[in-house]
């Protein structure tokens, strides 16, 4: 396993186990399985509904000797519902209850947009906060307070542009550790990806094999097929390993974290030992070459009409 530092030393391993979709009654299995084999790095989220099956395979785990809670490295995200100051810290405290856990290693702002406090998914402009009410700046001066109270290590934002990074460091100035967003192939992000290098800010690529089991309303037509990609087939016939472990090696060798999710024990250990391929100089220039700027989680949903949120202001 490779690893990635933090600005304090703290490291983080460069291939962690994703969890979103993993559904209760699967997600306990996968996460047993997954540590004994040799995942240490779990991502979470309040929203994904599975928190309380995660933290039970964790505390399994650990009662039976097979891992120790300081060698995990475990994630989670606030939710959209719950950016107010009063309500960042409880959620905290639900999700580490929910996980059985005294503290996360990373806490993230899942995304840099605000729903009404009873409403998990919106159906309408309604069921939006505008960022006015309740500004990005507000929320992450209520993260900072969770890691002074120990209850984050490190803590961070997913889904956000520069400038919106730019916005919450000048109010409070306090530098996320690290940007979560969507990343693959197709999706390089190259001028996201330079902007958090400059400003010591970690990348971790999330969707890196495409998501293909994310709800049917949500796959376009005609979308391009990482699986499918003539130059990703040769270069794992090239190293003799399959075409997601070519996936996840050129995020690892290009110094992001990557986190695929599976609850399939061979894919799970075929994940795992991707993040140990080291693929050469041609190799990640043919990668690089592929670039489509193609966005499968395209974040429309949180742009209903009649809100305050269009894609140029969710990305932008
Ligand atoms: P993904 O990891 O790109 O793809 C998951 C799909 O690929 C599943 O259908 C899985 O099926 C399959 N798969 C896994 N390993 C494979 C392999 N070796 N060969 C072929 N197929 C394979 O999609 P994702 O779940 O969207 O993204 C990964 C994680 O990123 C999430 O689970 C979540 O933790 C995080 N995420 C975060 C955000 C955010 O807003 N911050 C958004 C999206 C995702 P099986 O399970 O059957 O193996």
């Amino acid at each position: 396993m490779k690893y990635l530092k933090f600005k304090n030393g703290d490291q983080i391993p460069s291939l962690g186990l994703g969890t979103w979709k993993s559904k209760p009654g699967e997600v306990y299995d996968a996460v047993r399985e997954a540590i004994k084999i040799g995942y240490t790095h779990f991502d979470c989220a309040h929203v994904y509904g599975n928190e309380t099956e995660i933290g039970q395979a964790f505390t399994d785990a650990i009662q039976a000797g097979e891992i120790k809670r300081e060698e995990m490295f475990v994630t989670s995200k606030l939710w959209n519902n719950r950016h107010k100051t009063d309500q960042i810290k409880p959620a905290i405290e639900l999700t580490l209850k929910n996980l059985q856990l005294e503290y996360l290693d990373l806490y993230l702002i899942h995304w840099p947009v605000v729903i009404a406090d009873e409403v998990n998914y919106p159906s309408n402009a309604n069921e939006m906060v505008s960022l006015k009410e309740v500004p990005l700046e507000e929320t992450w001066r209520g993260m900072v307070e969770l890691q002074k109270a120990g209850l984050a290590k490190h803590i961070g934002v997913s889904n956000f542009s520069p400038s919106k990074i730019d916005l919450v460091y000048k109010d409070s100035g306090v530098m996320p550790e690290m940007n979560q967003v969507e990343s693959h192939l197709f999706l390089q992000q190259p001028k996201l990806k330079s902007y958090c290098d400059e400003h010591q800010i970690l990348f971790t690529a999330y969707s890196p094999l495409g998501s293909s089991d994310r709800p049917a309303n949500r796959i376009s037509d005609n979308e391009p097929k990482l699986f499918e990609n003539e130059t990703i087939k040769s270069i794992a016939e090239e190293k003799g390993v399959s075409p997601a472990q070519i996936m996840l090696a050129w995020a690892v060798n290009r110094k992001s974290v990557v986190i695929p999710k599976s609850v399939n024990p061979g894919r799970l250990k075929q994940n795992l030992e991707a993040a140990d391929i080291d693929l050469n100089d041609d190799q990640m220039k043919r990668l690089t070459n592929l670039n489509l700027d193609y966005r499968y989680i395209q974040g429309d949903f949180w742009c209903p009409e009649g809100s305050d949120y269009t894609l140029e202001s969710l990305w932008g």
